[in-house]
């Protein structure tokens, strides 16, 4: 039985020695949409269950499997947000942003799963959600890929690639997956128990399946790509076209689909193969008909989703681990008596902008194990001498040089040397 000082498997502590690395890059994408004029909305983590089984469709993994379900104390049946483009779609329909207007939105936060936990798939895990509405042609679809192109450079990721595929309209997707079905019936026996049951359910998931006689039974399927209604394709080699002006790389792979039925035209993912099985960091593609299916203006819009904590292992691995976040400054109280001129000192060293942190009260032994244990920069022990007056000895823990520095001058001397 787990125990009250587990916690639910699949929902990570972020530790403080890994949120530096966070803030990087959060920092880092709030910088990037700001620079493609995309603002941030803040959403809640629950919704009601009903959204995402209408956005999502009934029946996909992750309404028929994963989803954090509950009934609240009013009898609402809520539901943990599994990931963000539904609940974005509300509010912008609900906060009228739609009416005649073409918003670009942005939001972080963490999405809840009931999956499997493996390396790389959690059941609390972060996203990047990115969205456009209003917006038909295939500009928005070529923006939003060099946006992701852009993030992956910037951070010094190269070996991410782009696969593309286009779902063409729902129309000529149905008529697709009827052929398909037709396709694969008579192959059933040969698929894969998970492929067999979704002959019917998910057919076009089929053929994206990585199991080896799977591959080989659907060899010569039909493709989706060739039976694109004719705007579709037209949309499809806009794309193409302006990948390619933007000197952007990208691999046509025809099975491409993604996991969720509200997607329409294009459909793209950013893959690595040093993540092992859970390779894909971002993934996203056109939703045209998703805000009417959900009671909003007839809108066309594009978006995006990137799994953070993928990220973060891929930068792990290919620009290594960024060194943490370090005080400038260690101040230890020598016996009672120095606590207080210690607290105020280190309040007028935070007036200057230096980062401080402060030890507990103790013996000389106890402080310095302290200071080293801080990783400051700077160590200062200050004692009843100190208080009296003179010269402070402001250590360098690296060199072992001293700062010259009384407790008037201290602030204003440390912040000079940092600064310098
Ligand atoms: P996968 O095929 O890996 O299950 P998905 O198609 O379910 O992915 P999306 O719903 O498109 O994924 O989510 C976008 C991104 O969010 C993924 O590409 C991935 O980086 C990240 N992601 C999705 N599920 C998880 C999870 N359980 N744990 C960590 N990251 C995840
Ligand atoms: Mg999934």
């Amino acid at each position: 039985m787990a125990s009250t000082i587990q916690a639910v498997r699949g929902m990570n502590d972020i530790l403080p020695a890994e949120t530096g690395a966070w803030q990087r890059l959060e920092a880092a994408l709030r910088d990037l949409m700001a620079r493609y004029g995309y603002s941030e909305i803040r959403l809640p983590i629950v919704e009601r269950t009903e959204l995402f089984a209408r956005a999502i469709g009934e029946v996909t993994d992750i309404v028929e499997k994963e989803m954090y379900t509950f009934v609240d104390r009013s009898g609402d049946s809520l539901t943990l947000r599994p990931e963000g483009t539904a609940g974005c779609v509300r509010a912008a329909i609900e906060q009228n942003l739609l009416r005649g207007q073409t918003p670009r939105l942005y939001y972080m936060g963490p999405m809840f799963r009931h999956e499997r936990p493996q390396k790389g798939r959690y059941r609390q895990f972060h996203q990047l959600g990115v969205e456009a509405f209003g917006l038909a042609g295939p500009d928005v679809d070529a923006e939003q890929i060099a946006l992701s192109a852009r993030l992956l450079r910037e951070l010094g990721l190269n070996g991410v690639t782009l696969e593309l595929n286009s779902l063409g309209s729902l129309e000529a997707r149905q008529r697709y997956r009827e052929l398909l079905v037709r396709y694969l019936e008579p192959r059933a026996e040969a698929l894969c128990p998970d492929c067999r049951a979704r002959i019917h359910r998910s057919p076009l998931r089929v053929l994206d399946c990585k199991v080896e006689s799977c591959r080989e039974a659907t060899r010569d399927a039909p493709l989706l790509v060739d039976f694109l209604d004719e705007d579709s394709a037209l949309h499809f080699e806009g794309l193409q076209a302006r990948l390619r002006a933007l000197e952007i790389p990208f691999v046509v792979n025809p099975v491409l689909v993604r996991g969720l039925d509200y997607y329409n035209r294009t459909v793209f993912e950013w893959k690595t193969d040093r993540l092992g099985a859970q390779g894909t960091v971002i993934a996203g593609g056109r939703y045209d008909g998703l805000v009417r299916q959900i009671g909003g203006p007839d809108t066309p819009a594009v978006g995006f989703a990137m799994g953070l904590e993928r990220l973060l292992a891929l930068l792990e691995l290919e620009v290594g681990q960024a060194a943490p976040e370090r005080p400038d400054l260690f101040i230890g109280p020598f016996g009672e008596a120095a606590a207080p001129a210690a607290l105020c000192l280190a309040e007028r060293a935070r007036d200057a902008g230096i980062r401080v942190s402060t030890g507990p009260v103790g013996g000389l032994k106890q402080l310095l194990k302290a200071a080293e244990r801080s990783q400051a920069r700077f160590m200062l022990i200050l004692g009843e001498q100190e208080l009296a007056g003179g010269e402070l000895q402001v250590k360098e823990q690296e060199t072992g040089e001293f700062l010259p520095a009384s407790l008037a001058t201290l602030p204003e001397r440390l912040k000079a040397k940092l600064d310098a």
